[in-house]
């Protein structure tokens, strides 16, 4: 049955072993109070949570989906109630600062909280998952009024967020966003516009709602340059409804349970949050905590089908195996999880869930050190490090969410086709994660032109200087020289395409966007390579024998079964010479 058990020992062995995020604690003063301890509980509780609450509302929430009724959406029976007690457990403010009445707890347990709920049910996770991103953009760029009247309601999640940005025609190109914002003469300003596809954008979980609207003021220069931000309340300060209404709901492939609306904007009353067309810059600080949470969709879902299928090919006999198990021979069939075929899918998708995860977390643990080291020049190489690993969360964690669901469903056979076991949605939900929040295509130019050729490639080699740090500490162990001479490869191949592409990009300008996917596939293999380094590293020290011995034999599938896909990512992204020719007309 389809189920979920929260991965607590892999997450703390991710935490506590590999990363050592409690040290990284000890030198930010803001989390002077967190311990492994204090970790544990916190992972503990949350876990609870997403399994006993959330988990139960996911498949009736799949076939019932929302409703728009009198116009107002309704979300599927049971998100009310769920979202109510995840406001009274005080989750929403588990990483906002304690001056804003938050936790102040790090992003890491945050991320880790947020890849369980979004384990348990991908569409619920949609409402609050943006509540971070908007308590980060208010803080940082709303005017004090502002920020007093919203803020608080942000930080408890008493009321949820959207973001509406997308419009019919500008998707991935937000400077041909249309949206009119027209100035008052109170200060604040009329909405009139429509946006579609806009995730939240109405619901009954919360009495009250804010949409982060980008708009444009009357003669603002076209393009991203005159874009703005505007916050628009569903209610007003007086207790009045604005003028915006949900005129649909868009028809999805999956996640049902989640909202997702074309919303009109007919003179809705909303105040600009930071500088008149200096709206994008607001909107990118929201934008990126997004693409850390939509990343962590991917991982949720990898987590969710590997689990599920481990426990189906344990009980579905089919076949007698090449090797049997020892001892009594009683049933005609063996279990196909010991067929050679299934036995590569699952351990395929325990490693890439555990290895992902890694990665994951430790862009989470940069963010955190980013804002809160005592070290002003660990903070700016910590932001240097979340700005490159963001896209590649983003773009390869839901790759693999997807690619690893679909690969899980094959373990079902005909039975994961059917709506009743659960991989089935799991399918469908993973999809748009490779879409929204910036395509995965864009996510892979904005890694490899902006962040990367941007500044010569100076940031991604003193990354992977850092990840090459730990081919040493594979050398120094014999057992570890499998993952010494694959994390020295992968590491050499990313510093030769990053090379030649800062080089050479200018005498060829379309090089760079001919490759870019490759280029961030072969960074991910790349993560991958150091991320199971790592995990043999801990395994070898963990007192646990059996835990030690099954993680090395996960590391180690990974690197011999799964890193040779990435080595033809970095032989694509050096080919400077493969044409790639114009679609025919
Ligand atoms: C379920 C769902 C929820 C959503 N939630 C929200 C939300 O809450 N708020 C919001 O504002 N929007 C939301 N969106 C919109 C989403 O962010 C957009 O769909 C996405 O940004 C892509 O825009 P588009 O669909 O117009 O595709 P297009 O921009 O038309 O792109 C089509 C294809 O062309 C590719 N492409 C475009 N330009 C380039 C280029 N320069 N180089 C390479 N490839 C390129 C894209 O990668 C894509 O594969 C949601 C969408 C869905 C389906």
């Amino acid at each position: 049955m389809w189920r979920y058990d929260p991965p607590l020992d892999d997450m703390r062995f991710t935490i506590e072993a590999v990363l050592d995020a409690p040290a990284s604690w000890s030198q930010c003063p803001d989390f002077a109070d967190c311990d492994a301890g204090m970790a544990r509980q916190v992972l503990e509780q949350a876990g609870r949570f997403a399994a006993e609450v959330l988990a139960p509302t996911n498949a009736p929430g799949d076939l019932h989906g929302c409703r728009l009724e009198g116009g107002s959406v309704r979300a599927p029976p049971g998100f009310r109630d769920a979202y109510r007690a995840f406001v009274a457990a005080g989750w929403p403010a588990l990483a906002c600062d304690t001056a804003d009445g938050g936790q102040g707890l790090p992003k890491l347990l945050d991320a880790a909280l947020y890849e369980m709920l979004l384990s348990a049910n991908h569409a619920w996770s949609m409402y609050p998952g943006l509540l971070h991103g908007a308590y980060r953009t208010l803080k940082r760029h709303a005017s004090p009024p502002l920020r007093e009247r919203y803020l608080p309601h942000v930080v408890s999640g008493e009321w949820l967020v959207a973001m509406a940005l997308t419009e019919p025609q500008a998707g991935s190109d937000l400077g041909l966003v249309r949206t009119a914002a027209r100035p008052h003469a109170d200060g604040s300003v009329r909405i009139h516009g429509t946006k579609i596809f806009i995730s939240g954008g109405d619901h009954d979980l919360t009495d009250d709602l804010v949409h982060l609207v980008l708009c444009r003021l009357p003669d603002a220069p076209a393009g991203t340059r005159g874009l703005s931000l505007a916050l628009v309340p569903r209610n007003l300060p007086d207790g009045t409804r604005n003028a915006m209404s949900c005129a649909g709901l868009e028809r999805k492939m999956g996640i049902h349970g989640s909202a997702t609306c074309v919303m009109n904007y007919d003179g809705a009353t909303g105040w600009l949050v930071g500088e008149p067309n200096r709206g994008l810059a607001a909107m990118f600080v929201m934008m990126n905590a997004a693409r850390l949470h939509v990343g962590l969709q991917g991982l949720g879902h990898l987590e969710m089908a590997s689990q599920n299928a481990l426990r189906y090919a344990h009980e579905r006999l089919q076949m007698r195996a090449a090797r049997r198990a020892d001892g009594p021979q009683p049933a005609a069939a063996d279990p196909i999880a010991r067929h050679p075929a299934m036995r590569r899918t699952l351990l395929g998708l325990a490693a890439l869930t555990q290895g992902l995860r890694i990665v994951a977390y430790w862009c989470a643990v940069q963010l955190d050190e980013a804002d809160h080291h005592h070290d002003a020049a660990r903070r700016e190489r910590a932001a240097r490090f979340a700005g490159l690993l963001t896209p590649v969360v983003k773009a390869f964690l839901t790759h693999h969410g997807f690619q690893g669901a679909n690969a899980a469903l094959q373990v079902w056979g005909g039975y994961g086709y059917l709506r009743d076991y659960g991989i089935e949605q799991c399918v469908r939900d993973a999809r748009i994660a490779l879409i929204y929040e910036g395509t995965n295509e864009i996510q892979a130019i904005d890694l490899l032109m902006r962040t990367t050729i941007g500044d010569g490639g100076a940031g991604l080699t003193e990354l992977l200087d850092v990840l090459a740090g730990d081919v040493a500490r594979c050398e120094a162990d014999p057992a570890l020289a499998l993952y010494a001479a694959a994390l020295k490869r992968h590491c050499d191949a990313a510093r030769d395409a990053t090379a030649a592409l800062a080089r050479r990009a200018d005498d060829d300008p379309e090089w760079p966007l001919r490759v870019a996917d490759d280029f961030l596939m072969g960074l991910g293999y790349t993560l991958l390579a150091w991320a199971w380094a790592r995990m043999a590293i801990a395994a070898r020290a963990d007192p646990d024998a059996a835990a030690s011995a099954r993680r090395l034999a996960s590391a180690r599938f990974g690197t011999e079964w799964l890193l040779p896909d990435g080595e033809r990512f970095w032989q694509r992204a050096a080919n400077r010479d493969a044409r790639l020719p114009d679609v025919p007309d």
